[in-house]
């Protein structure tokens, strides 16, 4: 069963010419699962006010071409990011995605994958001898729809391929079946996106548990994937070294039982840590869709930090920083000696 099964499909009748377009409209209708076919403009959803359209909105699956126009840069995970998919349907409510797709937040699937495999390629022949790394979730969480796609799949036996490239994507989903058997050549890492529970249990809705990630997390470790552990964000809260403490050794115990992944076959095992934070435009989403929300989005207690793509971020201050940062190097080294931190922001 996927984890996400939409409630409504648009498909953009572009999208029809393409193979996975096709696939896709018939599996919905066989399923009974209303599907609409649009000329122009993605119809808007139902609601009688933001928030029940956001919530609609979530639960919709739009099916269409990406016009070709160049890709987004993507610091400090990769050069670039694919577009394969953008948005979510999970319900975590600091999502980062609120900023930019929060008044369209449904989920895009790109039907074109071979244009789009080809464009990047062509990335990677400008850059070489120098190396090239796409991101597959710089605006998505593209495994919630994998199932459906295998566009993943895909780009990871596309990648496997091409001289110069590799790939990296980050989920807090577990359809990763079609990857196990993808001959990806060790140059797809798979980050899962985790925290401790307490935040889970407050802040995260409509995702998988973290026992399912982990369970996934260790299953492409098993086929060989380098796998890393990207935990964000981070809160800093009474109590947070205890509660961030349990987790990492939660990521220990679980790492402990890959049998030929990332430990045994001396694959590098990555952490990215993010702290939390927020923007204005973002925060103005959150209160309307969770109006009893009690994220901490008290601009008088963070610092303001100007952003990469012109939004600025409220973020913690400089020696709560160096506690966050000093708190998760000494944790992670002692738990995993092996494990290379990529960056802590
Ligand atoms: Fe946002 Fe990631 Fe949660 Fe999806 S899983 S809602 S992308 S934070």
């Amino acid at each position: 069963m996927p984890s996400f099964v939409p409630a409504r499909v648009l498909v953009s009748r572009q999208a029809l010419d393409y193979p996975l377009g096709k696939q896709l409209t018939e599996t919905f209708r066989r399923t009974g699962t209303p599907v609409t076919t649009y000329d122009r403009r993605v119809p808007t959803a139902p609601g009688d006010d933001f928030r029940e359209k956001y919530l609609c909105s979530k639960r919709t699956l739009v099916v269409m071409v990406r016009d070709r126009r160049e890709f987004q840069t993507c610091k400090p995970s990769a050069h670039y990011q694919l577009p394969l998919v953008s948005g979510c349907p999970g319900l975590c409510q600091y999502c980062y995605l609120n900023t930019n797709l929060g008044h369209a937040p449904h989920i895009r699937v790109y039907v074109n994958v071979d244009e789009i495999l080809a464009q990047a390629e062509g990335y990677v022949r400008a850059r070489l001898p120098e190396p090239t790394v796409f991101e597959g979730a710089a605006t998505s969480d593209p495994i919630s729809v994998e199932s459906y796609t295998n566009s993943m799949a895909r780009a990871t036996g596309f990648f496997a391929r091409v001289e110069g490239a590799s790939f990296r994507f980050v989920t807090k989903y577990t359809d990763v079946e079609g990857l196990l058997g993808v001959d990806h050549r060790g140059k797809t890492e798979i980050r899962f996106s985790v925290n401790c529970k307490s935040i889970i249990d407050e802040y995260e809705r409509g995702v998988p548990s973290l026992d399912r990630r982990l369970r996934a997390a260790m299953a492409v470790a098993d086929a060989g994937y380098p796998i890393g552990f990207l935990i964000a964000p981070i809160f800093v809260f009474d109590g947070w070294r205890e509660h961030y403490g349990e987790l990492i050794q939660m990521l220990a115990d679980a790492h402990s039982t890959v049998s030929r992944g990332s430990a045994a076959s001396g694959q590098p095992l990555t952490f990215e840590l993010i702290s939390h934070r927020f923007t204005s435009r973002a925060k103005n989403i959150i209160v309307q869709v969770y109006p009893h929300t009690t994220l901490p989005m008290d601009e008088s207690t963070r610092k303001l930090k100007h952003g990469q793509f012109g939004y600025s971020k409220y973020v913690y201050d400089d020696n709560t920083m160096s506690a966050v940062r000093e708190f998760f190097q000494t944790r992670i080294t002692s738990a995993f000696p092996y494990a290379n931190i990529l960056y802590a922001i």
